[in-house]
């Protein structure tokens, strides 16, 4: 039972290590990086967010059913205004 869910954290965890490459941020330049806070079955949402390292700016999309929004926040980021 415990190691189901090691297991289960782990491979979320691994999901994250493949994540898009960050565009930096576009208010000051500074390094972005991604962060997970995970919520609890039932009750919490997971929040997938970027965030700028210097300035603090940041989005964050939140996923109810839990699925892995990673890479759906990192493209939301990484869109500038010319972008098609
Ligand atoms: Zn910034």
């Amino acid at each position: 039972m415990i190691l189901q869910i090691f297991v289960q954290i782990a491979g979320r965890i691994c999901e994250v290590n493949r994540m898009i490459k960050l565009k930096p941020c576009p208010f000051c330049g500074g390094e972005a990086e991604m962060g997970i806070k995970y919520g609890d079955y039932g009750y919490n949402p997971d929040i997938y967010s970027v965030k700028c390292k210097r300035c603090n700016a940041r989005i964050g999309k939140v996923s109810d059913n839990y699925a892995d929004l990673s890479d759906d926040v990192g493209k939301a980021w990484n869109r500038r205004v010319n972008d098609d």
